[in-house]
């Protein structure tokens, strides 16, 4: 395992504290070591490797940027480069961490009650317990905000709630869904905790994606879910904490993203130097190294954006344009990446095997979940113009 990646062609990695630059590196080791032999394999099957989740688990990797919870003092510059690690060897085993972790996880830490607290985020923290982020919905995606259409009617001490998610991640097998509904009382968004096996919510597999498959989507019905009063978060009152919750795992994104562009060149970096044509490696040719060249560019402006978002995150003036700004830059970025590696390992580049393939696909959920390109450019272009082009 290195101990500096070819891609951080500057030394990035030398910003983050000793005991940062550490973890990294066992996060590096860990992901060869359990991760990297099998990703294809489960990706081709479309199964989640549950043996992955406790050796994550004892790293750190669920909850760092929760004090109570965090391994060891740590900062956003460092949560979004494991976030690059992971992404590098296997965007779905990154999107499962960030739903655990900055979704699930971030929802109950900005949500919840100290008894919340307590109950769930230490065993989240270790893998006992698996966690899910239900915002989505059949009928609202881009527009949950305003479109969300599940809805939570108060009856006593406990709720009632009726509606329809899609696409929410690690939901076949969580132990407990963040589920957005709103109270038909006052029209604003809240948070339940759904315990799996509560009568009436229904999980079923989402099959057939050709990205991320590894990650596990579920569709959930909600038919009469009866939830306790005591398993609402009492710290929701309107969508504005779910915007909080996203804006954590925002810039996140964006670096899973470089990693995502990593992995791929890395690649196509390897095959460059064995693939012979003409009597020569390709490596010879100035057009492949104008491609790599290419990559590495885009790598490493990408790099430099997200390290100054995080940074701004931890000095507590990163707002919502800074990080939709990065994941919208970085992930177009990605796409050409991935695809000029693709395309420089010819026929090759659309095998498994061959290391390219399976992140060009998956750069294209990276693309469009987390907000798409298209909503981060206008959350910018509203901070440009002052006006806002939603609707
Ligand atoms: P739509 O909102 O229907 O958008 C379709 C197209 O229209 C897009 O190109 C969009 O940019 C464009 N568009 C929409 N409105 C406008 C506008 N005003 N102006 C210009 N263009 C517009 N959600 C969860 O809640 N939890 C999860 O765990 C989760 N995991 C996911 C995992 C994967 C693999 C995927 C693919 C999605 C996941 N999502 C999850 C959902 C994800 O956040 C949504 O897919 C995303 O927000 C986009 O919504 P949509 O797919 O409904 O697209």
């Amino acid at each position: 395992v290195p101990e500096t990646l070819h891609a951080d062609f500057y030394g990035f990695q030398a910003d983050l504290t000793p005991v940062e630059q550490d973890a990294a590196l066992r996060l590096r080791e860990l992901l060869e070591r359990e991760v990297r032999p099998i990703a294809n394999d489960y990706w081709a099957r479309a199964e989640f490797p549950h043996q992955v989740v406790q050796p994550l688990a004892r790293f750190g990797a669920f909850g760092a940027f929760i004090p109570e919870v965090a391994r060891f003092e740590n900062s956003a510059v460092y949560r979004g480069w494991a976030g690059m690690e992971l992404g590098r060897v296997d965007a779905s085993t990154c999107t499962f961490v960030g739903v655990q972790s900055g979704l699930a996880m971030g929802a109950i830490h900005v949500g919840g009650s100290r008894e919340q607290r307590e109950e769930w985020l230490p065993a989240m923290a270790d893998g006992t317990v698996m966690g899910a982020f239900g915002l989505t919905e059949p009928l609202s995606g881009s527009d949950t905000a305003r479109g969300l259409r599940t809805t939570a009617r108060r009856d006593g001490d406990r709720w009632v709630l009726n509606g329809a998610k899609r696409w929410i991640g690690n939901a076949t097998f969580s132990d407990i869904t963040v589920v957005w509904a709103r109270d038909v009382a006052d029209q604003q968004v809240k948070g339940f905790l759904v315990r799996r096996g509560t009568p009436g919510f229904t999980t079923s597999k989402i099959e057939g994606k050709q990205a991320l498959r590894i990650v596990q989507n579920a569709d959930i019905t909600l038919e009469d879910v009866v939830v306790p009063e005591s398993d609402r978060l009492p710290e929701v009152h309107s969508f504005r904490e779910v915007a909080i919750v996203l804006r954590l795992t925002r810039a996140e994104v964006a670096w899973q993203a470089i990693g995502v562009a990593v992995g791929a060149y890395e690649a196509a970096v390897r095959y460059a130097g064995e693939r012979e044509q003409f009597g020569k490696t390709i490596a010879h040719y100035q057009i492949v190294q104008d491609r790599l060249a290419s990559c590495l560019g885009n790598i490493t402006a990408c790099i430099a954006m997200c390290m100054q978002v995080s940074r701004m995150q931890d000095e507590g003036r990163q707002r919502d344009e800074h990080a939709a700004l990065a994941k919208s830059f970085v992930t177009t970025r990605m796409r050409e990446v991935v695809a000029w590696c693709r395309e420089l390992l010819g026929g090759n580049g659309i095998t498994l095997e061959h290391g390219v393939a399976r992140y060009f696909a998956d750069a294209e959920a990276v693309y469009s979940f987390e907000g798409t390109r298209d909503m981060n450019q206008l959350i910018v272009g509203r901070s440009i113009t002052g006006v806002s082009a939603f609707v």
